[in-house]
């Protein structure tokens, strides 16, 4: 480890973060152990609808998988989606949906299965089943809460994203080296999306700290923003104005603001994977506005997705009434329940989820 590195990880891990970060080295240093023996196989595999940290996170440890020789493969229940697909290895992600037998044959003889951005089995969609029956060892790289417990858990909520984490992983393993630009532009890709580009989720020095030594070692951000930000389609862009201007309410009663979306509006805007990402966030910036909900109806179920300001935990209304969950500013939940019921479902809970966690906002 060169001498910036050192100081780097002593100004990253303040004294009370290192004694938190004492097992997670120790977790990283046994994975290293593992990873130095020959002729390994293994498996990568995100969340289902992967997004930005998911996807980058993929991308950035097939990357230095594939430098240090150790056979990988990028598994996906659904698809990657379009606006990630400039990221280096994206290409050769495999779908349960349309390779159902490859992706069985693969993860029946892997060593070792990654599970990156999420913190349990259940999030892989149709791929769960494969993985129940997996013999072999896990691995999770994560910042969500209550990981299962597997093999290998390196998961720390403090972070601001996967990537943030997996930036210590790469460096503990192999070295910065071993970061090229495109690896730094995928960690970079993490960091920025999920949090709504450094705006929630970032306020500790370290994340800034990270994103610093990435561009040291060659991250392109001006590129990275460009294929982020810069490849919008007009009918992406009708789809998030018609949202804004004709479903958009806001709760009679609760500070909460509520976004329906319906299959035809989907159809009638040529939806693609991630054409709504960030519409959830854009609500809050409505001083009066403290919770937001988008609800999409997809193909056979209604998906939530929940986000709030300052300490206002939404992963509980998600956990409780939606059978999902996730952080406590940004959370996920699902129904199979039709759009409209889902929506009163919302409208009804609201005053389980104020009075248990903000009952100064009960109504007189
Ligand atoms: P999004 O709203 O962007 O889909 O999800 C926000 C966060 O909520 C994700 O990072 C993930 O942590 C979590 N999340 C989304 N959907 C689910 C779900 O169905 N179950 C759980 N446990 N978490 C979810
Ligand atoms: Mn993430």
């Amino acid at each position: 480890m060169i001498l910036t590195d050192l100081i780097l990880s002593y100004l990253c891990y303040s004294l009370y973060d290192l004694l938190g970060m004492e097992e997670l080295l120790e977790t990283i240093q046994r994975l290293k152990l593992r990873l130095s023996e020959g002729n390994l196989k293994t498996v990568i595999i995100p969340h289902i609808s992967a997004d930005g940290d998911a996807v980058g996170a993929c991308s950035a440890f097939s990357s230095v998988l594939e430098q240090a020789g150790i056979e990988n493969h990028i598994l996906t229940c659904d698809f990657l989606p379009d606006y990630l697909k400039w990221l280096k290895n994206t290409e050769k992600a495999i779908s349960y949906q349309d390779k159902a037998e490859k992706c069985k044959s693969l993860i029946a003889g892997a060593d070792i299965i990654f599970m990156l951005d999420h913190n349990t089995i259940q999030r892989e969609g149709d791929l769960e089943a494969v993985v129940k029956t997996f013999a072999g060892q896990k691995v999770i790289i994560d910042h969500h809460p209550d990981p299962d417990q597997v093999d290998f858990v390196i998961s720390d909520t403090r972070v601001s994203s996967t990537c943030e984490l997996l930036f210590t992983v790469i460096r503990e393993i192999w070295g910065v080296e071993a970061i090229t630009g495109e690896v730094a532009n995928a960690l970079y890709t993490g960091i920025n999306t999920d949090t709504g580009g450094l705006n929630h989720n970032s306020s500790r020095p370290e994340t800034y700290l990270v994103i610093a030594r990435l561009l040291e070692l060659g991250l392109n951000k001006a590129y990275v923003h460009e294929n982020l930000y810069q490849h919008n389609r007009l009918s992406r862009l009708r789809l998030v104005g018609n949202s804004l201007l004709n479903k958009l309410t806001v709760h009679p009663v609760y500070p909460v603001a509520l976004i329906p979306i319906s299959k035809e509006e989907l159809e009638k805007y040529d939806y693609k994977e991630g054409d709504l990402e960030g519409l959830v966030n854009i609500p809050l910036s409505v001083e009066n506005v403290l919770v937001s909900i988008q609800i999409t109806q997809r193909k056979e179920r209604v998906k939530l997705s929940f986000r709030s300001k300052g300490d206002i935990p939404v992963n509980a209304w998600a956990k409780e009434h939606f059978n999902g969950g996730g952080h406590l500013n940004a959370a996920g939940g699902q129904s199979s329940m039709p759009l409209q019921q889902v929506v009163q479902k919302v409208r009804d809970t609201a005053a389980w989820f104020f009075d248990r966690y903000l009952p100064e906002h009960r109504p007189e």
